[in-house]
């Protein structure tokens, strides 16, 4: 039946996107340095300073609705190697005074956690209850009870999934009322002639240096794709908006001419 070609299609896409990311758990920096020429760590820089994770005492009343007494509980998710749950705790720590907020990075890809683990040995947080790594479908996050979570943060993550709206419905019912979703992904570029460029980069450039630097062609050409199938800044808007959030202003951000995205959406 068509149902039937629909499941094993959307099997397969589960298990292509688990092969791609074991492939690519060891040389995954580089993988983002060559997608993004580097800009990625600028990204989720931006991406962090501007969510504010952490309480601080000094700003807290204006934060109401993130305001928990024992600090943010954020959930990175499809957190993979902690690039994302490392900055948070940072910032938390050293710009709120914030010793409390905790972050749990859940992804569905164990190769890509163990990947998380060896890199946190190198951080102050490797053995604090502050981070923890569960293995979870975004899709179905049974694990985490209702109205539990202040952050829900998800980067180059979503575009991956096989249903984004279920994965979006799931961090609705996870975040706490005031509770914001956060994701940063690739998006599309707003200037033709640089889009053109762009996409010279990307479709020839990238699986080229997939294949010579990490062996691994086709990988790279599937990443490639997932951005290009990724819904526009306003049809991901939409979507947002279709679960339930609200959505401030125009809904997102874009960085760097649109390559990359920033949207968010409160709980209300
Ligand atoms: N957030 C990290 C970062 O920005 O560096 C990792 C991003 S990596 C490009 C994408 C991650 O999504 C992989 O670790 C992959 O295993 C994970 N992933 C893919 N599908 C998933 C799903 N359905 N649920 C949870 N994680 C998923």
């Amino acid at each position: 039946t068509h149902f039937g070609f629909e499941t094993v299609a959307e099997a397969m896409k589960e298990q292509k996107v688990g092969a791609v990311f074991s492939s690519v758990a060891s040389s995954y920096d580089t993988m983002n340095d060559l997608m993004s020429l580097g800009i990625h760590r600028l990204w989720k820089d931006h991406f962090v300073r501007n969510l504010n994770p952490g309480r601080n005492p000094l700003t807290a009343p204006s934060q109401s609705s993130l305001s928990s007494e024992q600090g943010w509980h954020i959930l990175d998710i499809a957190g993979g190697t902690g690039d994302i749950a490392f900055r948070m705790l940072d910032h938390a720590s050293t710009i709120n005074n914030d010793a409390h907020t905790r972050v749990t990075v859940a992804d569905i890809n164990p190769h890509m956690l163990e990947e998380g683990k060896k890199r946190a040995i190198a951080t102050p947080y490797a053995r604090s209850p502050r981070l923890k790594f569960v293995e979870a479908n975004a899709e179905k996050l049974d694990m985490i009870p209702d109205s539990s979570i202040d952050l829900y943060t998800v980067a180059f993550g979503i575009r991956n999934f096989t249903h984004k709206d279920a994965a979006i419905r799931e961090a609705f019912r996870v975040l706490k009322p005031g509770g914001v979703f956060a994701c940063l992904e690739f998006s599309k570029v707003n200037n033709s002639i640089f889009d053109a460029v762009y996409k010279r980069w990307s479709f020839g450039a990238i699986p080229l240096i997939g294949q010579v630097v990490a062996g691994d062609r086709d990988s790279y050409q599937y990443l490639v794709e997932s951005i290009e199938k990724f819904p526009s800044q306003t049809e991901f808007r939409d979507m947002i908006k279709e679960a339930g959030f609200l959505v401030p202003g125009q809904g997102w951000e874009d960085l760097t001419g649109g390559i990359a995205a920033i949207h968010k959406g409160v709980k209300p």
